[in-house]
Parts: C-alpha cells; structure tokens; sequence
C-alpha cells in the first residue's frame, strides 16, 4: 500500500495535516527530528513516527526502500523569523541543505512528487496588497531566503528530473483542530496569537507589541491569520492534484483579510474574556509592515475553500486548544 511520507509532522501545522491526510484515506509515515515537534501528537494520531533528520541521507534512502511512497510533504524546516535574522547558517543549513538533501534521495528513489511549505515571507516588503502569486520576491529575512530557495530548487528540479510539486505560500497559520485533537505549542514561543492566549490565561504577565510606528492605520503590523484546519486541507488538495497529473505550481494560502497586532488583542479580549496587558516594544527585526494574501488561484484550481475563515473562530479553536493543555495540567 502507498503511503504519503510527512517530514514536519509532529510540528504544528504537520500534525494537521496528517490528521487532513488520514481523514481523506491516506496512509502516513511521519519523519521528525523531534527539535520542535511534539512526539505525543503522531502518537496521538496512531501514525508511524521515524526519528530523523532529513539531512541524514542514508536514512532517507532507507525509508524510501523500505516504504512504498507515493509523494512527500514537507513542512519540516526551522520557522523563527527573527533566530533567522540572528542565526541564519541554522536556516540555510536546515532549510536549505536539509530538503536538497531530501530531494535527491526522493529523485533516487523514483519519487517524483512534492508538496512543500513555502511562506508568504517569499515576498518581502509588498508592493501591492493583497499579494498574489506574481507578486516579486524579494525577502527581507534569511527564513523567507531559505525559502524562496527551495521554490527555486524545485523549478529546476522539474525542469531536469521531472519532480512535479506544489508550493504553499502560506501567510500567518493559526487556530487549533476544530474538535480539540491538536493545537499550538512551540517552544520557545514567538507566535503573537499563543502569546496574547498565555497572557489571557495568565501563563505571561504581558504581551508587548512589536512596534508601534509602522505605515499601517493603527502603527502595528498587518497580517492575514488563516486556520491551520484550512491549510491542512488545502495540502490534501494539493497532493490530490499532483497524483492526478497536475503540473508544478504555486499557491498563495491566507484569508485575504488583515489585521493588525492590536486589532488581534482587542478580538482576543472578546474571544477570553479576559485582561490582557500589553507593553509596547520596539520593532522586531525582519518584520515587514503588512502581509496579506490573494488566495484565488488555490480557490480557482484545487477548489480550495476555507471553512474557518472568521477570526473569532480562529481565536476560538486556539483558545479552547490552551484552556485544555494548560488549565487542566
Ligand atoms: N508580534 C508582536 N508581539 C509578539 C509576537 C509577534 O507584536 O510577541 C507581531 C510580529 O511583529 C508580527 C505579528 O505579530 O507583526 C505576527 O508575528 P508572528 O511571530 O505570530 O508571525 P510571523 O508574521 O512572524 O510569521
């Protein structure tokens, strides 16, 4: 029996979208280093779990020997926008050398398709909003560089190899599993939503606000929060594209709305119930000012449509998510 191999997949938006791929019938191997992942979320979800890197090529040639795999999702990359500013050898290490290094032992093997996380980081500062696919890419920090590297690789990989692949842009992932199974916890954490939720739950004394004097109506930053059950989905679509033929492409995932960093505590005070405090803080390296996307091509050719667009709802989901791992712990 094929399987789908899911590099990521005990990570936040990973593990959603091996809950995605069970829920459409498909059979998961899950590969994770674990450095970020959480173990107990594969187990969780009953999928086979190997622990490893994707730069450990002899353990990728082992995997694609020893499993019939059909096509590879791959989400497993290092994420931090502002560690990337600091450290960014560990970005194109990891995100670069990593799937170059996962890329020639699928093209090895015969593997020949690829869904892969990309970032609307890709883009840089935008001219226009919202940002469709055409828009250019010129990224202001080593993870959106890392990136766009590997969207690079893989247009030329298909030119000479014949690898097809689907690129997913997405924009701010957030939100947890509608019905609770699985949610949000990096750690560190830097995400604003969990932060202001830790804040409401009283696990922060604050939230601080990551500049104030930004070209935007309230002077914090914009960006299009879109559910992680909705990109999950999205990535079920587009590998059911690539296995019915479909040629490489790339897609834009976000909601097509923005909202700003105050306007995201405001709607999570309603969401709560609950205080927040906020400190105000100098701008966070890297961060451009707005990012919001057109999602229209994913919507046109894969029918993408999301389900969980509403930010209340989103808020909801993640702040159901956190009562449930931190109250009852
Ligand atoms: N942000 C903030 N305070 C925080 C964390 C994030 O003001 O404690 C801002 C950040 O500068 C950005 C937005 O919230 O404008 C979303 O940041 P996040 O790290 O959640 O996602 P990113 O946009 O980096 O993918």
């Amino acid at each position: 029996m094929s399987i789908i191999l899911v590099t990521g997949g005990a990570g936040y938006i990973g593990s959603h979208a091996v809950l995605a791929l069970q829920q459409a019938g498909f059979n998961v191997v899950v590969l994770d280093n674990l450095v970020y992942g959480h173990r107990e979320l594969v187990e969780a979800l009953g999928a086979k779990l190997i622990v490893g890197d994707t730069s450990d090529r002899p353990l990728l040639d082992d995997i694609f020997s020893k499993f019939n795999v059909a096509a590879v999702m791959h989400f497993a990359a290092y994420a931090y926008v502002g560690e990337s500013v600091s450290d960014p050898a560990k970005y194109y290490r990891n995100n670069v050398q990593g799937t170059l290094t996962l890329l020639e032992s699928m093209i090895n093997a015969g593997v020949k398709q690829f869904v892969f996380s990309s970032t609307c980081a890709t883009y840089g500062v935008p001219k226009t909003v919202p940002i469709p696919e055409e828009h250019p890419q010129n990224p202001i920090n080593p993870y959106g560089a890392s990136k766009l590297m590997v969207e690079r690789i893989l247009s030329d990989f298909d030119a000479a190899y014949g690898l097809k692949s689907v690129c997913f842009r997405y924009f701010n992932a957030a939100g947890a599993d509608p019905e609770g199974r699985l949610g949000e916890d990096h750690n560190p954490e830097t995400h604003l939503i969990p932060l202001v939720l830790l804040a409401a739950l009283g696990k922060r004394d604050s939230v601080s606000v990551f500049g104030t004097d930004y070209p935007t109506p309230d002077g914090t930053c914009i960006r299009d929060y879109i559910h992680v059950t909705d990109l999950a989905n999205a990535h079920v679509l587009g590998l059911q594209y690539l296995l019915n033929g479909g040629k490489s492409s790339t897609f834009n995932l976000g909601n097509g709305n923005g909202f700003s960093v105050r306007e995201i505590i405001a709607a999570a005070r309603q969401v709560t119930g609950r205080e927040i405090q906020v400190v105000e803080s100098d701008r966070r390296a890297g961060d451009p000012p707005s990012l919001v996307g057109s999602s229209d091509q994913a919507r046109k050719i894969l029918g993408w449509q999301p389900q969980y667009a509403d930010l209340h709802q989103i808020l909801t989901h993640a702040w159901n998510w956190h009562l449930s791992r931190h109250q009852l712990s």
